[in-house]
């Protein structure tokens, strides 16, 4: 029989029960409206519960009832092209429900139980299963094959598989000991879901950014942090990340940010289009929108919404990655909730658990091969927004702790409008050597020396820089002044890339490989005239300069970089002609 509880006291989010049966995790429904929180801790006789909604208003004495059950998400067909809040209700739903705003104790499912998918059964009666095997497969969009799987705690022999037309809850599928399986499994946020081993990454994430994908490169099933003062770029960066890379499904979790940014997430995605299928973006795309006005707790609970969603499509052996936009919001709702709670508090408030709760999250990130048998990845992409910008702040410095990579933002450079604003001294990717063979491979055999050659130039510039400021840049000799002119080509033309220009926004491998390459060789014959006698200002007055400068804003791009070459040559032959 379910036990009734009674409200003792209400503290912001965080609502302490007495007389209710629950377990830790349990999700609770709370006062006379029922809205829904999730147990948080157990004192005693008293159960403290995190209410994902508003509790304004709500007081003691009213009812409080164990639903018995653990914060989970819904797992199946339909969750591709769904806006969700942080606990998988889908935001058009509770829209419709509550008539343009969003209201308390609206409960909805997260997939939608009447629509019907065509199940295609890919096992026969008689076949053993065990977790994660696949049993059927329905076409959720035009380029996603949905497998449908054995919940991981399930196994036994089917003694009956159906084919055809089916919503998410029917059964699909029974087992001789009288199991019944739908489309549909619920998981846990909370729990990590299980795979057969986990692998070491050593594919790169493709992005189209030159800065990342050049210098500081992210593996798939690998985690990222950009960390950034406001303004300097994090959301433009974690955008154009879920727009180009080249995952199969992207999981969004905005968190915590404004809700005007979060509005211009929701209206801008659905028209974008997949650069890779020319198909709506939406299709391969989860969206989970959590702005700075909803509930903390929500808030809190957001980003296991997002990384169990993520974890499902791993699954099924796919590449996924995940944005959090941001971090620093979701560590802020845990700071409220534990200062609610009267913890004791950690560095700058924030509970003792910071850290440990930060690499749980990123642990979960990864290659493996699922249970299935199959190799998946989840790629997750972290921003942090450290407030003014201060990187020794606990959060960003707990990330950096946890993270492979740290793609550090730097007010400095976005307002010089050098965008994306990644400071290229303080970055720093941890997969570079594992995914050296992949470029030797795919890019080009002479890829990597020329971007740790482009990186040491870097380096010596801002040497140079110091000394320029100190004593101005004609003390410098000749080669070092014409260095500065090779690096400022390298920042201006590969470094900076314009996320809204049509073209621009996404440079493929073989793009970039050729710019590199080509500044690279117009420093290295730039370097020969000059030994050969002529001065640097002639050197700087050649027009394929400034060519090469736009080459990267040029539709048909192979053709205007072969003639920005061979321009070059003769421009360099008829300098050393003189
Ligand atoms: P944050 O999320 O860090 O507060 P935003 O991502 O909103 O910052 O970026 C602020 C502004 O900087 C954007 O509105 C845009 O004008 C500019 N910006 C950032 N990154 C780029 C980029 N890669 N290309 C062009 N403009 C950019």
């Amino acid at each position: 029989m379910e036990v009734k509880g009674e409200i003792y006291r209400v503290s912001g989010p965080v609502v302490t029960v007495t007389g209710l049966q629950a377990k830790m995790y349990d999700l609770v429904k709370v006062g006379d409206e029922g809205l829904m929180g999730e147990v948080i801790q157990i004192l005693g006789p008293k159960t403290i519960i995190q209410v994902y909604e508003e509790t304004a208003g709500i007081k003691p004495g009213e009812p409080c009832y164990s639903t018995g059950s653990s914060l989970s998400v819904e797992l199946g067909p339909g969750l591709l092209s769904s806006i969700y809040d942080g606990v998988q209700r889908p935001l058009h739903v509770l829209l419709e429900r509550t008539g343009g705003f969003i209201g308390r104790g609206v409960t909805a499912d997260g997939l939608d139980h009447k629509k019907l998918w065509e199940f295609k059964p890919v096992a026969k009666k008689g076949d053993s299963v065990k977790g994660g095997d696949v049993i059927g497969v329905v076409q959720e969009t035009v380029n996603i094959e949905h497998k449908i799987m054995v919940p991981p705690d399930i196994s036994g022999t089917i003694s009956d598989i159906k084919s055809g037309n089916f919503t998410v809850v029917d059964t699909i599928c029974t087992l001789t000991d009288g199991t019944e399986l739908q489309m549909m499994q619920k998981w846990p946020v909370r729990r990590p879901r299980p795979v057969r081993t986990k692998l070491t990454p050593t594919r790169p994430l493709v992005t189209g950014m030159r800065i990342l994908d050049g210098l500081f490169p992210v593996a798939k099933g690998g985690t990222a942090a950009i960390p950034g003062p406001f303004g300097s770029g994090k959301t433009v960066t974690q955008q154009s990340l879920a727009k180009w890379s080249d995952t199969e499904i992207v999981v969004y979790i905005g968190c915590g940010e404004r809700g005007n940014e979060m509005a211009d997430v929701l209206s801008e995605f659905p028209e974008l289009e997949d650069p890779q299928t020319g198909r709506p973006l939406m299709e391969r795309t989860v969206l989970i929108a959590n702005t700075s006005n909803m509930p903390v707790a929500a808030r809190e609970a957001s980003v296991y919404t997002g990384i169990t969603i993520a974890e499902y499509f791993r699954d099924m052996g796919l590449d996924v990655s995940l944005m959090a936009d941001s971090t620093s919001r979701w560590a802020e709702a845990m700071r409220e909730i534990s200062s609610r709670l009267e913890e004791m508090p950690g560095e700058e408030g924030y509970p003792a658990y910071l850290s440990a709760r930060l690499a749980e999250f990123y642990e979960r990130a990864g290659v493996a091969e699922s249970l299935c048998g199959e190799t998946g990845s989840i790629t997750v992409i972290g921003a942090v927004s450290p407030p003014g910008g201060d990187f020794s702040e606990p959060v960003t410095q707990n990330t950096l702790r946890i993270v492979k990579v740290f793609w550090a933002l730097d007010a400095k450079l976005s307002q010089r409008r050098h965008f994306p604003a990644i400071n290229w001294l303080n970055s720093y990717s941890l997969y570079k050597d594992s995914l050296n063979d992949w470029f030797a491979d795919n890019v080009a055999p002479d890829y990597v020396p020329l971007r740790e050659r482009a990186m040491e130039m870097l380096q010596t510039e801002s040497e140079l820089q110091e000394i320029v400021q100190l004593v101005g840049s004609d003390a410098l000799p000749d080669d070092q002044q014409l260095l500065l002119e090779i690096t400022r080509m390298l920042r201006e033309i590969f470094l900076q890339q314009n996320a809204f220009h049509p073209v621009d926004a996404y440079s493929p491998f073989a793009q970039q490989y050729r710019i590199l390459k080509a500044i690279m060789k117009w420093g290295d014959a730039a370097m020969e005239a000059l030994k050969s006698g002529v001065p640097v200002p002639e050197i700087l007055k050649l027009e394929s300069k400034n060519v090469l400068a736009k080459v990267k804003y040029e539709e048909k791009f192979d053709e205007s970089m072969n003639a920005v070459l061979t321009q070059m040559d003769k421009e360099f032959a008829s300098l050393r002609g003189r």
